[in-house]
């Protein structure tokens, strides 16, 4: 899509966050070119917290903004929606300091977008464009430690290419690999029904964080040694695979700019996504700016949201 999107009316929608279990609403306002996602907390005079990766906080099981000590949890779902769904432009308005889990997928924020429709601006949108590649791993390549996530060049299309594995010990998961062209569509049909997960066993511990005080049956897919604890199953077979390119797309947002590359991720998560956000902002040599144009895949995720 050649020019930068907002939404065209104000929409809202409210539930719990999953690591705080706050209750909060969260309200989406039209804004002007050049903005970005900008959240707003209410509850504390307005102030602003802006969705770029110089504001990443913590990114263990969430990825969670922070400036001046004002939090804004669990970004990614949304992010991931706002992205897939060519809105540039927006202030999400909270008046608490975690996003809502909702369903735990980005489908509820797909709807809320639809609902909101686009508003086209007059300022042309700037990508990048990937020129070289960039990595970041853990772990020695071969062994089971290993984790690694790189973005390369796109061949010649101008669109954001996933190509994500993951791999975990357990019957109902096991290895899982996506490779997919992101756009409206393609997020709307593979990625956005797909739910965040955690393992049975972990639950305890993660409570002990201070984590997961909104979990509920309702927000995530909960594993135990061989099975699910959710009575419906999974709503893809690979429910978990997409809901970490899921993830990897919010956490790719706070680039604050599309992009047009290969991403090929390897057992990441959201410790890794933000590390090649970050990495990718320290190495200029690897990308340009370029404006979008008619013929740019993001142009059909309009089909979608409308
Ligand atoms: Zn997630």
């Amino acid at each position: 899509m050649a020019f930068e999107h907002t939404i065209a009316r104000p929409v809202e929608t409210s539930g719990v966050g999953l690591h705080t279990g706050v209750f909060s609403h969260l309200r989406l306002l039209p804004a002007p070119s050049g903005t970005g996602v900008v959240f707003r907390r209410t509850d504390l005079e307005g102030f602003e917290v802006e969705a770029r990766a110089a504001n990443i906080a913590r990114v263990s099981y969430a990825t969670s903004l922070m400036k001046k000590g004002v939090l804004i949890s669990t970004t990614e779902h949304l992010l991931a929606a706002l992205y897939a769904c060519g809105v540039d432009n927006v202030y999400a308005e909270l008046d608490n300091l975690e996003v809502p889990i909702l369903d735990g997928s980005a489908r509820p924020f797909v709807d809320l977008l639809a609902a909101a429709g686009r508003q086209r601006q007059r300022r042309r949108r700037r990508y990048w464009k990937i020129l070289q590649p960039v990595e970041v791993s853990e772990g020695q390549a071969g062994t089971p430690g290993h984790r690694a996530i790189g973005i390369y060049p796109a061949n010649g299309a101008a669109s954001l290419g996933i190509d994500y594995t993951i791999d975990f010990s357990h019957p109902l998961i096991g290895r899982q690999r996506l490779n997919f062209v992101l756009n409206g569509h393609s997020f709307a049909q593979l990625l956005s029904r797909a739910r965040t997960f955690c393992f049975y066993d972990e639950v305890e511990k993660l409570r002990q964080m201070g984590l997961i005080r909104g979990g509920t049956l309702d927000c995530a897919v909960v594993l135990t040694r061989d099975s699910l604890l959710n009575g419906n199953g999974l709503r893809y077979p690979d429910e978990f695979c997409r809901h970490k390119a899921l993830d990897l797309i919010g956490d790719l947002a706070l680039l604050g700019h599309p992009v047009i590359g290969q991403v090929v991720a390897c057992r990441a998560g959201h410790a890794l996504h933000t590390a090649l956000v970050l990495k990718l902002l320290r190495s200029p040599q690897a990308w340009e700016e370029v404006n979008g144009h008619r013929r740019a895949a993001t142009a059909d995720t309009a089909a979608a949201v409308h």
